[in-house]
């Protein structure tokens, strides 16, 4: 069964608080927003905002728990009276490891925070050395475990294609995420944007990014990996924007990256169903949810020729009773 959707009302406050930036980073570019909101653009848009208790103001792009508390104070009054009355659930924070433990995660809590998401990135120290953010593996880890102490929800973002790291590492670090009990993820391929240390790197010959198949490739295996753990990834790649798409030097983008995850995924389900059902010697047919037909054919049709050129007798239609993402084989005979 997926899950419905959470309502999130977001904010950028472009590397508010990061007390140096990462070799990646530029988030005026990542998120097309060159200064953070004003107080009245928030308040009005919580006016706006349809009440449902399940939702959550964000505050992204920066690095909250670095920000004098005085600030956080400031950020997170705003929310306190759509709380109080019922407009919204609480408040979503993301902020750097390295900033968090029990005395900020109880002072989060305090003022109506319900979950922290971590710019983790990656677990492992090289490739973080690598990326000059200035925190650990095990800064991470400990985060992770302040903010499950506090009753917060975890969020954990993590990257592929960082200076250093590996497919197997990135998985690796997918792994510690689940194990660190994050409830919600995100995943951003690494790109090359205009006027980060990365371009640099990536000019002098220093630095290879992934290609966009190997990118959707290692993404589909951490996708694999938390769906099996029943944790949904909320988000996959950058959002798209003629912000990001100017300043975007190199690297596995594309505007609608998350779907082609979402389809990769989706035609392994499918493949390892045709096999198991003998599609390769014998005409086979796919079921699948009507939601996920889409999905399963792919852009451009992509998915669906993929499958008919490894199971040429393949034919594919949409089963009622089945649930969404449930998939089943059956001889065509
Ligand atoms: S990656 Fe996070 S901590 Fe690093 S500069 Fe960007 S927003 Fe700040």
């Amino acid at each position: 069964m997926s899950r419905p959707k959470q309502r999130l009302l977001p904010f950028f406050l472009p590397m508010l608080g990061c007390p140096h930036r990462c070799v990646f980073c530029d988030q005026r570019a990542i998120s097309g927003k060159a200064s953070a909101p004003t107080a009245e653009e928030v308040r009005r848009a919580l006016d706006g905002f349809p009440p449902d208790m399940e939702a959550e103001l964000a505050y992204y792009g920066g690095s909250f728990t670095c920000l004098p508390r005085s600030r956080q104070e400031a950020w997170l009054s705003l929310a306190a009276p759509y709380i109080e009355g019922g407009v919204i659930g609480g408040v979503r924070v993301s902020t750097r490891p390295d900033a968090v433990d029990d005395g900020v995660c109880a002072f989060l809590r305090e003022h109506g925070v319900t979950t922290v998401e971590l710019g983790v990135q990656s677990f492992d120290d090289e490739v973080l050395r690598q990326s000059d953010r200035g925190c650990t593996g095990e800064s991470a880890i400990a985060a992770c475990a302040a903010v499950r102490r506090a009753g917060l929800r975890l969020g954990v973002q993590l990257m592929t294609g960082l200076p250093g790291d590996r497919p197997e590492l990135a998985l690796s670090s997918m792994k510690q995420a689940l194990e660190c009990g994050a409830e919600l993820l995100r995943i951003y391929p690494t790109l090359v944007i205009e006027g980060t240390e990365l371009e640099r790197l990536y000019a002098a010959g220093k630095y290879a990014p992934q290609s966009l198949t190997e990118a959707v490739s290692l993404c589909a295996d951490m996708v694999e990996l938390a769906e099996a753990a029943g944790v949904p990834v909320q988000r996959l790649g950058l959002n798209p924007g003629p912000e990001l798409e100017r300043s975007l030097i190199a690297g596995p983008y594309h505007p609608a990256f998350g779907g082609l995850v979402r389809e990769e995924v989706c035609f392994r389900k499918a493949a390892a169903l045709l096999e198991a059902c003998g599609a390769a010697e014998k005409p086979c047919r796919l079921l699948c949810a009507g939601n996920d037909l889409a999905r399963l054919v792919g852009q451009k049709r992509a998915g669906l020729e993929r499958l008919t050129a490894r199971f040429p007798g393949v034919t594919v239609a949409v089963d009622p009773a089945l649930a969404p993402g449930q998939m089943r084989a059956e001889s065509a005979d």
